[in-house]
């Protein structure tokens, strides 16, 4: 067991979702699930781990949505920030704390940071032309902006980024940009605005991008590509009602901005600082203000962030350089793990064409550790992951329930039918052929965890399984019980300490799988053995006594096999009738 020194702290940032919408299976793989796993993996391990995220309460998704509904953007937030909250919890993502960027610690933490750049002469103020709506009287953003994208001629291009090519975009690139909502011309008007001078923090970025060993070669490559396009200063305000309000009393008069009443933070800027403000808010509801400190100040801190692969500027680029601008001293990601976007049968999901799974429906159809065992065993580390209902379902039934649960259900009944219910395991008690084996698959299980290579990882616990069935049946206990019990004896200890391995090394994967593998193997809750915040990664060192009940009851569901034409048929259909949202219809 590690002592306290070789404790790590772990602090976890995770993107942010914006809450215009419930979150899709898109999401789950980007960015929600994979920090989940990562962060169970060094609990089992002991370390001390802080894992934060919130609604992103503030942007122009939430004010259109808003106002198509007529409604105010606080209450379409707070709707999807409640049902956001719900799902993921049922997707078993356990956030240290999930809150919100519409608080007054938020506020403020976003306050003081700009206050810092400012007087660190980080910040610029530039007068730019923007899209003004003589019609409205008022300067358009992003998504209330459309028209033709200038590099691959979409016609239906928003005003921040091209739906079809992919491209981030100025609104002012557009090629003749109309008013999303009354369809009228727009204008270029001028307005002052402070920007982030990215110029001036290029070189630093660059020296914190360069020696980066672990981070996903793809990822470094593009944040080096928009290092080599160079940097340019970034706007962090706009003209906008709804959004964190700027500090104008504690800005000096000089350095005010024209009309600063009417602004308000650019979402960018602000919604990233949710990282450091959200830790800020855990420490004072635990009482110990300074505990954010340890994973932002202390040397031995780690910082890692995960996102999906349209945030990447925004975390390898933005997010580091508000941090060295905000303070020399804190630490910068350890490093950042973006993944790449999730397809549904070979298409992009879209929910207004009806191409999408509703989140509700999955996890009320679903074994939830279903779907995070298949998108796991697909994450899009290096590609794009390419969702199936045929795959899901042949996944679960011929992986996770034919070679992983399979194993552990076969070894618990033939122990049971031959030797009893009660077994001692000690390290002697493991043939040396499986011992090995079980601790090849913890070391490389570790060792691509710790890389945030999830498809390896869940790999090297398939294999074990492959290899303990096939121990099984190379030694073919059930007849060796009647041959040379005392040998089928030592083999059945091994294949139960196996299972017991794949036990342990299942919970960061599929932790309500892996506690009904403890129920049955008569262990507690793995929560009741985390909240003791010691090393249990190496299985035998939780307990060595094996209590198995009257009924052996499999720990993963098989799923029927027809639901793949059901879904798939549905699914088309839906798109047929483009139906917008069975729950949630869009009004
Ligand atoms: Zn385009």
């Amino acid at each position: 067991m590690a002592g306290k020194k070789n404790v790590r702290k772990i602090y976890i940032g995770v993107a942010w979702p914006y809450v215009n919408d419930i979150f899709h299976i898109g999401n789950l793989a980007g960015a929600y699930l994979p920090p989940d796993i990562f962060a169970r993996f060094h609990k089992l391990r002991g370390n001390r781990v802080l894992m934060v995220s919130g609604s992103d309460f503030h942007g122009t998704p939430i004010t259109l949505r808003a106002e198509k509904e007529r409604k105010k953007p606080e209450e379409i937030a707070t709707q999807f920030h409640r049902l956001d909250k719900e799902y993921l919890k049922k997707f078993d993502i356990d956030y240290t704390l999930y809150t919100s960027t519409h608080t007054q610690n938020h506020q403020h933490v976003v306050q003081e940071m700009f206050l810092q750049l400012l007087k660190k002469k980080f910040i610029q103020i530039k007068k730019t032309e923007q899209l003004y709506s003589e019609q409205s009287k008022k300067f358009l953003q992003d998504r209330y902006i459309e028209g033709q994208c200038p590099y691959c001629n979409a016609p239906d291009a928003r005003g921040d980024q091209c739906e079809k090519c992919g491209r981030t975009l100025d609104a002012l690139e557009l090629i003749n940009p109309i008013s999303k909502t009354d369809k009228s011309n727009l204008t270029r008007k001028e307005t002052e605005n402070y920007f982030l001078d990215l110029t001036k923090l290029q070189k630093d970025v660059k020296k914190w991008l360069l020696p980066q060993t672990s981070m996903r070669a793809w990822v470094k490559s593009e944040a080096l590509g928009w290092i080599r396009e160079g940097l340019k200063p970034r706007s962090i305000t706009r003209d906008i009602d709804y959004g964190v309000p700027l500090p104008i009393e504690k800005i000096p008069k000089s350095q005010r901005i024209e009309n600063i009443t009417r602004k308000k933070f650019y979402v960018w800027f602000e919604a990233v600082v949710g990282y450091l403000s959200a830790a800020v808010e855990y420490s004072q509801k635990i009482k110990k203000p300074n505990y954010w400190r340890e994973f932002f100040y202390n040397p031995k801190g780690e910082t890692y962030y995960f996102v999906g692969q349209d945030n990447l500027v925004f975390h390898c680029i933005n997010w580091p350089a508000q941090l060295i601008a905000y303070d020399k001293k804190i630490n910068l990601p350890t490093n950042v793990f973006v993944n790449k976007f999730l397809l549904l049968e070979g298409k992009k999901m879209s929910k207004s064409r009806g191409w999408f799974i509703e989140t509700p429906y999955l996890v009320g159809q679903y074994p939830i550790d279903a779907v995070r065992f298949y998108v796991a065993f697909n994450m899009p580390e290096q590609k794009e992951f390419n969702f199936t209902w045929k795959e899901f379902i042949e996944t679960n039934n011929s992986i996770l329930v034919g070679t992983i649960g399979n194993y552990i259900h076969r070894v618990a009944v033939l122990a049971q039918k031959n030797f009893g219910s009660k077994f001692y395991l000690t390290p002697k008690s493991v043939a040396l052929e499986v011992k090995t084996r079980i601790e090849k698959a913890f070391e490389k299980t570790e060792n691509h965890l710790n890389k945030g290579e999830f498809r390896s990882a869940l790999q090297a616990i398939v294999d074990l399984a492959s290899f303990g069935n096939a121990y099984v049946d190379r030694n073919q206990v059930w007849k060796m019980v009647k041959e040379d019990p005392r040998k089928a004896k030592i083999v059945v200890l091994a294949a139960l300490s196996l299972a017991n391995a794949l036990g342990v090394l299942l919970y960061p994967f599929v932790p309500e799988s892996s506690d009904r593998f403890n129920y049955l193997f008569g262990y507690k809750k793995w929560s009741s053995y985390i909240r003791e915040g010691k090393d249990f990664w190496h299985f035998l060192s939780h307990k060595g006594k094996i209590e198995l009940p009257r009924h052996i009851t499999p720990v993963f569901p098989k799923i029927e096999e027809t639901n793949i034409s059901k879904e798939t048929a549905s699914l088309l259909k839906l798109e047929v009738n483009k139906h917008r949202s069975l729950l949630f219809p869009r009004k």
